[in-house]
C-alpha cells in the first residue's frame, strides 16, 4: 500500500511538472565543464545550454596561458616593455585576484605562474633548486601594475608571468550562471572541474553536493544541502606526481615556490563562484589555522579543510549549524 501511495505521488509530481532535467559535459579549460538544467521546453533549454559551453570557450581563448593565441599569453609576452591595453573582463579578473592577494598577505598570486611554468606535472617534472631560487623572486603581486580605468597592465618584474588558473573557472561559472538566469532558468548547477554553482533547487529539496574524499578516488569526504550558492574545491589530487616520496602539486606557495604543504583540500562556499575559486586556493595555501581565521572574517563565506591526516575543520558558521 505504502509503494502505490509513492507511486501515485511520483507520477502527480512529474506530470504536473511540465519540464525535464537537461545536461551536458564538456572538457573546456583543461577540466570537465557540466550544465544542468531544468527545461519547461526542451528546445529552449538546449539552446541556453550551447550558449553557455560557448561561453566558456570564448573566455579559455582569452585566458588560457598555454595558448600562444589568448590574449593572455599575449600579456605574458609584452606586458614587461609598457603598459598594455587589454580586454575588460582580464582586468576585472586581475583586479579580483589582486584583492585576494591583498586579504591573504600574497598566499593567492597569479604571478605564482613565474615559477609554474616550470613545473609539468603530467611528464613529472619540477624545476631544479637553482632555477627556483633565481625565479621565486619573480612572483610578486606587487609587480603587476593595473589601471582598471585605462584597461592596462604592466609587470614590474622582468621576468613575471601570470596564470588566472585559481581563479578563471570561477569567473566563468558566474558568467555560465547570468546567461541561464537572464534565460528565465530557476533551476540548475554549472561545474567546471572543483567549481561548481547552484541556482533553485531541486523542487523539494536542496540539491546535495559532495566534497570528494581526498585519497579515495570516487568516495566523498562530506556531502552538504545547498541551495543558490557556489562551492569550490582546491585539492592535492587534482594535478600531481610524487617523486622521492615528495607530491608536487598545483597550488603553489609564492613564498617558496613549492607546493603548498599542510592540506589535503580546501572547500569555499560563498555566492559568487569567482570568490569561492580564488578563497579555496587561497585557504590551501594558508592551512588551517590562517585559512579558518581568513574564512571566519569575511562574511558569507564558510570552508570546509581537510587536513594532511585527512581531518575535518570547519568554519566557524557551519560549525555552529552542525553543532546540535
Ligand atoms: P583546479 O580546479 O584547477 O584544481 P584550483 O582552484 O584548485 O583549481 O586552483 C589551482 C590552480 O590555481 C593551479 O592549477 C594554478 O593555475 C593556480 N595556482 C596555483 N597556486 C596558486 C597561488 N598561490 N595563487 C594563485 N593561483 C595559484
Ligand atoms: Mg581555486
Amino acid at each position: 500500500m505504502k509503494w502505490a501511495v509513492w507511486g501515485c505521488a511520483l507520477w502527480l509530481a512529474s506530470a504536473s511538472a511540465h519540464g525535464e532535467w537537461l545536461r551536458e559535459e564538456r572538457e573546456i579549460m583543461g577540466t570537465r565543464v557540466s550544465v544542468e538544467l531544468w527545461s519547461p521546453q526542451r528546445a529552449d533549454g538546449q539552446r541556453v545550454i550551447d550558449q553557455v559551453l560557448a561561453e566558456f570557450q570564448r573566455l579559455d581563448q582569452m585566458m588560457n596561458p598555454w595558448d600562444e593565441h589568448s590574449e593572455l599569453a599575449r600579456l605574458n609576452r609584452e606586458a614587461h616593455l609598457t603598459a598594455t591595453r587589454t580586454t575588460p573582463e582580464i582586468v576585472a579578473v586581475i583586479e579580483r585576484a589582486l584583492h585576494y592577494s591583498e586579504l591573504s598577505d600574497g598566499a593567492f598570486d597569479i604571478s605564482f605562474a613565474t615559477v609554474g611554468q616550470h613545473y609539468d606535472y603530467r611528464e613529472g617534472r619540477a624545476p631544479d633548486a637553482q632555477l627556483l631560487q633565481r625565479d621565486v623572486e619573480g612572483i610578486d603581486y606587487h609587480a603587476i601594475a593595473l589601471n582598471v580605468s585605462e584597461r592596462t597592465i604592466q609587470f614590474l618584474h622582468p621576468r613575471l608571468q601570470i596564470d588566472l588558473g585559481g581563479i578563471a573557472k570561477g569567473y566563468a561559472v558566474d558568467r555560465a550562471i547570468a546567461l541561464l538566469v537572464s534565460a528565465g532558468v530557476e533551476s540548475a548547477v554549472v561545474s567546471a572541474g572543483g567549481d561548481s554553482r547552484i541556482v533553485g533547487d531541486l523542487g523539494d529539496r536542496p540539491r546535495i553536493i559532495g566534497i570528494r574524499h581526498p585519497r579515495r578516488e570516487g568516495e566523498y569526504a562530506v556531502r552538504i544541502p545547498l541551495v543558490d550558492t557556489a562551492i569550490s574545491t582546491s585539492g592535492d589530487y587534482e594535478r600531481f606526481f610524487i617523486a622521492d616520496g615528495v607530491r608536487y602539486h598545483h597550488i603553489l606557495d609564492p613564498q617558496t615556490g613549492r607546493s603548498a604543504a599542510g592540506l589535503q583540500s580546501a572547500s569555499v562556499l560563498s555566492e559568487r563562484s569567482i570568490d569561492a575559486d580564488a578563497l579555496s586556493t587561497t585557504l590551501f595555501v594558508l592551512g588551517v589555522s590562517r585559512g579558518l581565521d581568513l574564512a571566519n572574517r569575511l562574511p558569507g563565506v564558510d570552508a570546509i579543510l581537510i587536513d594532511a591526516h585527512g581531518k575535518l575543520h570547519y568554519s566557524q558558521e557551519l560549525l555552529l549549524s552542525t553543532t546540535p
